[in-house]
């Protein structure tokens, strides 16, 4: 049985937008690493997700990265949706939009909201961290010639972000199965691909001092 709040969460990522100008990714891997920071907002809710993002169990670590938080609806999208824009050639900060309505108790549903707090990570690590070799590898996990980002109804970058929020979820492979009917991605994999998944965006392991 779906329960409302999850009804709700289906809607929402239905409409989750992406809204990008594929810029090249040439220093990616190669910037000092650093922390995923929500800037402005409303304070208390900014804290709320920041903390959901830094206990995200998958490799935050990329080229530090302020992000807007911005508690309203996905801009140009219908119904409501979260969001991340990336400005064109990353010039200015990265935009994360989440409706204020998923902090209410009338929609509040901690697994559902932190879960989509966790696929627009997905989309920011993809974003300043991820690179064409990255993305390749992620593709020839899952056999999918790609393109990483197309115009078809799920796209790789969408699935990528799903299997992400998983992964950073600390999730196991049967919990992640669970969340199948919410995923309007309907991205489906098989053990082996989602601990493939989840290896490339583990933390690196520290070099020996
Ligand atoms: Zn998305």
């Amino acid at each position: 049985m779906i329960s409302r709040g999850s009804l709700f969460l289906a809607a929402v990522m239905a409409a989750s937008a992406l809204m990008f100008v594929p810029a090249a990714p040439a220093q990616a891997g190669k910037q000092k690493l650093g922390r995923t920071v929500l800037v402005g907002g409303n304070a208390a809710h900014r804290r709320k997700y920041q903390r959901w993002i830094d206990a995200a169990r998958v490799n935050v670590k990329m080229p530090r990265t302020k992000v807007l938080f911005r508690e309203s609806n996905c801009p140009d999208t219908s119904g409501i949706a979260a969001c991340v824009i990336a400005p064109r050639f990353f010039a200015t900060k990265l935009r994360f939009y989440i409706p204020r309505v998923l902090l209410t108790p009338q929609y509040y549903d901690p697994v559902d909201t932190k879960n989509t707090v966790l696929h627009e990570l997905g989309h920011v690590y993809d974003f300043k961290y991820n690179d064409d070799h990255h993305r390749g590898g992620w593709l020839a996990i899952f056999g999918i010639p790609g393109p990483f980002y197309s115009d078809e109804k799920n796209p790789p970058y969408e699935k990528f972000a799903v299997g992400y929020s998983y992964c950073a979820a600390g999730f196991s492979y049967e919990r992640a199965l669970t969340r199948f009917e919410f995923d309007v991605y309907e991205h489906t994999f098989t053990p082996e691909q989602y601990a493939a998944t989840c290896a490339m965006l583990k933390p690196a392991p520290k070099p020996p001092a």
